[in-house]
């Protein structure tokens, strides 16, 4: 039984391009739909999910009419464009059918290491999540070249998971899982029920007879690794599988499952202490020291009395009680110059002192690392 997966909240399922598809002969409207039902069941029994769809440059291949998938990039992105319209269409109507709203998030590699845009992005999809909807992730093929080039969206869905917290990633291609040998070649070879993420044996299964390029066996293992260090448990399996989700949400033993050897929060503060360059600070009244030690919360304006160094939306601060002791380190939702503007005062009045409406917390508890 995997409790760890069954007692999850938060899912990245991540589907390739040969599934979705029909290896590369177009869109698998059937498959789309029997997926885009699993996540639907999910949803309503109190599980958030985030579909990461890779297929736009192969469905733009196919619509164009090419014979293959072309070799220069620039021509690759050309047909995501247009293999784009094809996923986004399928999977809104998909998901309209069973009553549920979809949305398109087109993301880079960068857009996620900028702290900014990082934080731009989390904000999007959680409130998306907290909406009911289920948001679509592709790579932003016109932009960036990172998964056309390395990863089927492998890399793409680890990073989104670490974004929003997810609990677990599930990679469903048109294999069933991690083998110790190549099945293709060795009718011996046992399919890998579970292992930690990080088992240095592994590596030498994933590289060995799989495709070293674009999704092959050995980006899902680093994708697996990545969502490891944020305390993401990644399931690789057959998407092909009658009701592989709602079975591996019940805890069935589907496909390979890479442990992450940390829980999720521990991780993430991990993470994100490692993310760590302090550029300001933000003098904590007592009543925000408290509620920030005993009670877990974020940090609203009103509890800030002093601001002071040069830092923009989405860097980090060191927050400090009145005698200069630090309590807590964050990553802001608001310049230095915002929170000049809103320091001491309701959360009500962000709006009106600023012109616009952004979050409600100063620093949200999930990028709060309390100091020991
Ligand atoms: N973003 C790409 C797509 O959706 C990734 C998959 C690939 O490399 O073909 O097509």
């Amino acid at each position: 039984m995997r409790d760890k997966i069954k007692n999850s909240k938060r899912w990245v399922v991540k589907v390739g391009s040969s599934l979705v598809t029909n290896n590369g002969r177009g869109l698998d409207l059937a498959a789309i739909e029997d997926w885009a039902g699993q996540l639907v069941t999910m949803q309503k029994n109190g599980i958030q999910v985030v579909l990461v769809s890779s297929g736009a440059v192969a469905e733009g291949v196919a619509r164009l009419g090419l014979n293959s998938r072309p070799k220069q990039v620039q021509l690759q992105q050309a047909a995501a464009a247009v293999g784009q319209m094809g996923l986004v269409q399928a999977y809104e109507s998909c998901f309209m059918r069973q009553g549920v709203h979809a949305a398109q998030i087109l993301l880079t590699h960068d857009d996620l290491s900028d702290r900014t845009r990082y934080l731009n992005a989390r904000s999007t999809l959680t409130t998306l999540l907290g909406m009911g909807v289920v948001p679509v992730v592709n790579e932003n093929d016109t932009v960036a070249t990172a998964e056309l080039c390395f990863g089927d969206n492998d890399t793409l869905a680890a990073l989104v998971a670490n974004l929003v917290n997810a609990d677990v990633v599930v990679i469903l291609t048109d294999q069933d899982g991690l083998f110790d040998a190549d099945p293709r070649s060795n009718s011996a070879a046992k399919l890998i029920n579970a292992a930690s993420a990080v088992d240095g044996s592994l590596s030498a299964m994933a590289g060995k007879g799989s495709s070293l390029g674009r999704g092959g066996m050995m980006t899902k293992l680093s994708a697996a690794r990545l969502a490891a260090r944020s305390g993401t448990n990644t399931v690789i399996a057959n998407g092909h599988e009658k009701q592989v989700l709602l079975r591996l949400l019940q805890g069935e033993t589907i496909g390979t499952l890479l442990e992450a050897d940390n829980e999720p929060v521990t991780a993430r503060k991990q993470w994100l202490a490692s993310q760590l360059s302090l550029k300001g600070k933000l003098v904590l009244d007592a009543g925000a020291v408290k509620v920030l030690r005993n009670s877990g919360r974020s940090l609203l304006a009103v509890g800030i009395r002093e601001v002071s160094g040069k830092f923009n939306r989405g860097e980090v601060v060191s927050c400090v009680d009145e005698s200069g002791a630090e309590i807590a380190r964050g990553l802001v939702n608001y310049g230095e110059d915002e929170i000049e503007r809103i320091k001491g005062r309701s959360s009500g009045e962000i709006e009106s002192l600023l012109g616009y409406a952004g979050e409600e917390e100063i620093i949200h508890r999930d990028n709060l690392i309390l100091s020991e």
